[in-house]
């Protein structure tokens, strides 16, 4: 077990190295398309680990939209080469370390988004199999009290969550709506804006099955998309977050001078859309808030997939429908 190796005597941690195999088990493809191109490799390569790296033995992983566009080939032009083991999202336990890493070491429980750039050059080598190298910069170590499908559940969406926001200019005593509050980024954005941000209002849509959840989330205005178009509402919001692709209606709910930002889809002026990048200083920095109770991870509740089902979960995050994130644990 490598988190008995937590202690950080030279000893402990040669035995620790010295269990990691040299094949794991991964999901990978080699071609792109559906779900149905994941096939699971029961003797993938150990990835290596470079300079600044570490390898972490993974507990548990988490799906992205990201992932499943990029297996569909849309960002071919800039992808790492097939084939490839998909997965962004990690928590787990440090089993090795490269040259250069100053801050972790062998035993300490980590997690965080494994590409800095999640479409420029992904790592060849995800989070959904055993083992993944991981630059030290971007991990954060893992909010205590919560277990590694929680910490799983969080990078890539709260680090997107919180560079909008950020980058849109949310502050205290602003308003903002979140378009698409109940998915894995927009239950994090409704959080941050009131947690974090200290915005002055937060308003998100959702279907009506979701209502209450956007409430329980922080929302003071909670949007019933079916039944309402925002953009027809009279309120106008200092900042408009969108997670869904509705760049062309969200800029009419703008203040004048506010700003919209866009995750996916056409942006007409003043929006503007942006790519999130990874960071493990921002995840230190939001720690405590996780470590309070003041920001939930929100786990879609069909979930967690084992590790055997990752088909099946990449088939439920792709129908658009997920509550939170779709979590894969334990791996
Ligand atoms: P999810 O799969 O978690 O989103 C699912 C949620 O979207 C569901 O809860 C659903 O709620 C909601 N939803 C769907 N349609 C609407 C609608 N018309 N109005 C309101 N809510 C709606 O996705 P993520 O949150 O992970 O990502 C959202 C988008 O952002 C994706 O396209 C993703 O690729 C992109 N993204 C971009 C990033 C970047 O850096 N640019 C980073 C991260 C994500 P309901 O069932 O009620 O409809």
């Amino acid at each position: 077990c490598v988190a008995a190796s937590a202690s950080s005597s030279p000893a402990t941690t040669t035995v620790a190295a010295a269990q990691v195999p040299g094949v794991m088990k991964a999901w990978a493809y080699d071609a792109y398309g559906d779900a149905g191109v994941l096939k699971l490799d029961e003797a993938a390569a150990v990835p290596a680990v470079g300079e600044g790296q570490v390898l972490v033995k993974v507990a548990a992983a988490a799906l992205n939209p990201v992932d499943a566009k990029r297996r569909a080939g849309k960002f071919q032009a800039t992808d790492s080469p097939l084939p490839t083991v998909p997965g962004y999202d990690v928590a787990g336990v440090v089993v090795k370390v490269g040259g250069g890493v100053k801050g972790l070491k062998e035993g300490d429980e980590v997690y965080g988004m494994i590409s800095e750039k999640p479409l420029e050059g992904p790592k060849q080598s995800g989070s959904l199999a055993e083992y993944t190298a991981v630059e030290e910069k971007l991990l954060a170590l893992k909010p205590k009290d919560l277990d590694f499908a929680q910490a799983a559940s969080l990078p890539l969406a709260i680090l997107t969550a919180n560079e909008g926001l950020e980058r849109a200019g949310l502050a205290a005593g602003k308003s903002v709506l979140v378009l698409g509050g109940a998915g894995g980024v927009g239950s994090l954005a409704i959080q941050l804006a009131k947690q974090v941000y200290s915005a002055s209002k937060v308003a998100a849509t959702a279907s009506t099955k979701k209502i209450e959840l956007l409430k329980s989330l922080g929302a003071d205005v909670a949007i019933d998309y079916t039944k309402e178009n925002f953009d027809e509402l009279p309120d106008k919001y200092d900042v408009v977050f969108d997670a869904v692709g509705q760049g062309d209606k969200a800029v009419k709910v703008v203040k004048e001078g506010g700003s919209v930002v866009v995750l996916t889809g056409a942006v007409t002026p003043p929006g503007f859309r942006f790519v999130v990048t990874s960071n493990g200083a921002t995840l230190e920095k939001l720690n405590p808030y996780l470590e309070s109770g003041k920001v939930k991870p929100l786990i879609d509740p069909t979930g967690p997939f084992p590790f055997s089902q990752v088909v099946e979960a990449f088939s439920y995050l792709e129908t658009g429908r997920a509550t939170g994130k779709v979590v894969i644990s334990p791996v």
